[in-house]
């Protein structure tokens, strides 16, 4: 089995920052919301006439986001006249991306299933990591072109990939719970080779996990496995008779909780219907590696949702997962709009631009989501990614389509 490879040069390789955090304090405070803090110190709610908007307790900007925002504006501050380009984006808000391009960031983009090109990157620019992570191979491709790096991965992704790591090494195979798509999975799955040659198979939701789960019972051949996973999901050379015997739970963090600890059951239960509960302790393992701003994100909105609510607006990017998530818990409750900005809220035509909670790119448009009188309760939250002065703007929109204003 091979070795981990070598640290990176400490001379180019950052991922504390530069020590800038106050230079770039008034540039950061762009992102704050007046209206935000004042609903929070009136019990995170605001009451305008017959419209009442009830904030989530936990919502908005995570601190990992929080801290890869500031390390790309430490990284202009400290390479002003360097090209410095961004590995995909930094985190899943249009309007932050927006700000980077405009400080000067270029934004490296990539298909879906493609490799980064990274055919641009000369040895004098300054690459900064996202918070999701890249993976094993960019990164070494990365430090091959000797250019500076700035990783902004957040500890809650680095505890995943130990966790998929030490899977691997053990010869467990990994079953992640997340999108194989997202550039966090990628990078996670991607883990499985940090020692030798791991295995990993990706399941999106509890559906694809049964289908592991029929496999393990005997109740699918490996075909079933290969058409519905093979390529995309697993890794190159996976064989499901001879890696899904020995499996590792793990999930992306920014999943939904509840039906991560759930598809880790099942593939348990699975394991020991087919093979006895002997082969659940020895051949099985799980670990909930849903971070915890996530985690509280998803407990406030639940918490809210207990509230008699009209409707529920969730404010982040359409591709945000956590986001997402969000908007899956509250479309079981009430009617919800998940929108990308407060642009989405139009009070001229009294419409919404939104995307259907749980079926992926469908985006809608109604005129009939706020009655027009009577009163009327909206929850609000957003995603891990979303900064206050966004979801400000939202409320001032939302309040505006019943001709209000919130002072
Ligand atoms: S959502 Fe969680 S894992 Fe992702 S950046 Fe925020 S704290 Fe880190």
């Amino acid at each position: 089995m091979p070795s981990s490879p070598p640290p990176p040069d400490s001379s180019t390789y950052f991922r504390k920052g530069f020590g800038l955090k106050a230079e770039i304090q008034e540039e950061l405070a762009a992102y704050e919301g007046a209206l935000v803090d004042r609903m929070k110190a009136s019990d995170y709610t605001l009451s305008a006439g017959d419209v009442t908007i009830r904030l989530a307790r936990e919502f908005g900007f995570c601190y990992g986001v929080e801290r890869a925002v500031e390390y790309a504006y430490q990284t202009r501050r400290k390479f002003p006249d360097r090209r410095i380009v961004l590995v995909g984006e930094i985190i899943h808000n249009p309007y932050v991306n927006a700000r980077l391009r405009d400080m000067g960031i270029e934004i490296l983009d990539r298909a879906e299933r493609v490799a980064f090109d990274f055919s641009s990157i000369r040895p004098e620019d300054v690459v900064i990591l996202p918070a999701f992570g890249v993976t094993i191979e960019d990164f070494e491709r990365l430090r091959g072109l000797g250019c500076i790096l700035v990783d902004t991965t957040c500890g809650s992704v680095l505890n995943v990939w130990k966790r998929v790591e030490s899977y691997a090494r053990d010869g467990f195979t990994a079953l992640i719970h997340g999108k194989y798509y997202h550039e966090e999975t990628r990078a996670t799955a991607s883990q499985v080779r940090k020692h030798g040659e791991g295995h990993y198979l990706i399941v999106r939701d509890m559906s694809e996990a049964r289908v592991v789960c029929d496999f393990i019972e005997g109740k699918a051949d490996a075909s079933a496995i290969s058409s519905r996973f093979a390529p995309h999901a697993v890794s190159p050379g996976f064989e499901p008779s001879a890696h899904l015997r020995k499996i590792g739970v793990a999930n992306q963090t920014t999943m939904l909780a509840r039906e991560s600890l759930a598809i880790g059951q099942e593939i348990g239960a699975a394991i020991a219907r087919s093979r006895g509960e002997t082969a659940r302790t020895a051949e099985f393992r799980t670990f909930d590696t849903i971070c915890s701003a996530t985690q509280e994100r998803q407990d406030a909105v639940i918490e809210l949702l207990s509230e008699p609510l009209d409707a529920m607006i969730v404010i982040g990017g359409y591709n945000s997962s956590n986001t997402i998530s969000l908007a899956a818990l509250c479309a079981e409750r009430v009617p919800t709009y998940h929108v990308e900005s407060a642009a989405a809220i139009d009070p001229e035509r009294k419409s919404i631009h939104y995307r259907r909670a749980g079926i992926k790119h469908v985006e809608a448009e109604t005129s009939d989501w706020l009655p027009s009188s009577g009163t009327v309760r909206v929850g609000l939250t957003a995603g891990a990614s979303t900064p206050n002065n966004k979801i400000g703007e939202a409320i001032v929109r939302i309040l505006a389509t019943r001709g209000l204003d919130p002072d």
